[in-house]
């Protein structure tokens, strides 16, 4: 038997006081966001009329290595964190490898992932600024529920526009967000410019997270005191998801291990930006060889099939433009059960590590995901969700190439929530009915036609 334990807690002082910049160390900076109306790039002040203040402080910060957590949020996080870090030992058995696994796991609070990091930091600042009232988009509900027990923690009003077909497919993660005292709204609704436009366009249409956030952003910037929280994407939250990697370095260094290859999965990119972070800041330091892997959908496919330009970061074309790789604003991506994963763009800092060679993608399939979820959940004991499961089919997958090879890897996975509303998507499974979806060069073709053709982009299209 090995010295390290199942699980590595962290006491409370041994939790982070700092989030970790990553940017302050990169060596190329993403390019700035554009306003699409001048094609320069957004001032503060255009930012400023959707954002929070301190919000903005942060996406624009480029120097500062280490942001400080103020007070009031380390005492939220004390709620639900330090998260546990797991060493797989029962997975290791089970596949019979050389490989060392471990997993960070973020699905120990009610909302059921890792996007409550991000939304107890973004409530405290809206409410810090003295504004009533905060808007945001879900797609699978884990970031609305997410931001209705922050909103309910700080006392701000909060209106959720969720995705029609999730709200329809998962009833019970509509009411838990309800129960926290947030109003819900099924997007594409009438209640936007945006919505009604959309529901001409696309009769009869699920929606999409682009969509929801078109009409998100709208009500925050027509309303009085109120601003639009994004739960993905953006800088600044991938920076409060630093939590993720830096509780789990603590928790590694205290027995000396050094993961050789760190995975998670990326919808947005903000688990895995924030669990990577401090391991990729020293490997930029040459402190490391630690290799990255982003794991995707094969029906979403934005890094490894999509392209990296300037893009809208909603379906309405409303937001400023970022440099990301992205599949269109328009890409409507088939009805896959990892509802997180299925944005059409990447976070910028991910998207700029990945264009470097900093890290790799992978694509999963369906079927591959779920096959990996249940191996994990019978031997590891969680159920977990569909979009965490697509990390634990990549580390399977290392930690196989490992028996083959002979080679004693040490393999961290971001495991970011449980699959407890996902029972649907389980229930296919079991019955044999799930389908594998792969877009066709022609579908993605249909997207890419979204892309605007603007003078930022004269070069890259
Ligand atoms: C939202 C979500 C994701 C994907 O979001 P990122 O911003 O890419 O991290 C992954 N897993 C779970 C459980 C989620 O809720």
């Amino acid at each position: 038997m090995e010295n390290v334990p199942y699980k590595i807690y962290l006491t409370e002082e041994e939790m982070p006081k700092y989030w970790y910049n990553i940017k302050a160390r990169m060596k190329t900076q993403h390019p700035p966001f554009i306003n699409p109306a001048t094609q320069k790039p957004c001032s503060k002040e255009d930012l400023q009329a959707v954002f929070c203040n301190d919000c903005i402080e942060q996406e624009l910060n480029e120097t500062d290595e280490w942001i400080e957590i103020p007070e009031e949020i380390r005492a939220f996080y004390k709620m639900f964190r330090p998260s546990p870090l797991v060493r797989a030992y029962f997975l290791e058995r089970t596949l019979d490898t050389p490989a060392e696994i471990y997993y960070k796991f973020e699905g120990n609070n009610t909302s059921g992932s890792h996007k409550l990091n991000s939304a107890a930091a973004q409530a405290y600042y809206a409410k810090k600024q003295g504004l009533k009232s905060i808007t945001t988009e879900t797609g699978a509900g884990q970031w609305g529920t997410a931001l209705a027990m922050a909103s309910a923690f700080y006392g701000l009003e909060l209106d959720v526009y969720m995705v029609k077909v999730s709200a329809e497919q998962k009833p019970h993660r509509k009411e838990v967000i309800r129960t926290y005292g947030a109003n819900v709204i099924p997007s594409p609704s009438e209640t936007t410019e945006a919505g009604r436009k959309i529901l001409k366009e696309y009769p009869g249409t699920g929606g999409s997270l682009g969509c929801a956030i078109s009409e998100a952003v709208e009500k925050a910037c027509t309303t009085q005191s109120c601003r639009y929280v994004l739960g993905s994407v953006l800088d600044h939250v991938l920076l409060h998801q630093t939590v993720i990697g830096l509780e789990s370095k603590t928790a590694l260094d205290k027995f000396g291990v050094t993961p050789d290859l760190v995975i998670g999965c990326v919808g947005g990119g903000s688990n895995y930006g924030g669990l990577i972070a401090p391991f990729l800041g020293d490997r930029l330091q040459g402190k490391s060889e630690t290799e990255f892997l982003g794991v995707e959908p094969a029906s979403c496919p934005s890094l490894t099939r999509g392209k990296f330009v300037y893009d809208f970061c909603d379906s309405a074309k409303t937001t400023p433009l970022a440099k990301m790789y992205t599949l269109g604003c328009g890409f409507m991506p088939s009805a896959s059960h990892a509802g997180g994963l299925r944005y059409h763009g990447m976070s910028p800092i991910v998207s700029q590590l990945y264009h470097d060679g900093y890290m790799n993608a992978v694509a999963v399939t369906q079927n591959k995901v779920f096959e990996a979820a249940v191996k994990f959940a019978k031997c590891e004991g969680i159920l977990p969700a569909p979009e965490s499961s697509h990390a634990i089919a990549a580390a399977i997958d290392a930690a196989l190439e490992c028996k083959r090879t002979g080679r004693k890897k040490r393999i961290l996975f971001g495991l970011t929530g449980t699959g407890y509303f996902d029972l649907s998507a389980y229930k296919q499974f079991n019955d044999g009915t799930m389908q594998d979806y792969v877009p066709t060069e022609a579908d993605l073709q249909k997207g890419f036609d979204t892309v605007p053709r603007c003078r930022v982009n004269e070069d890259l299209l």
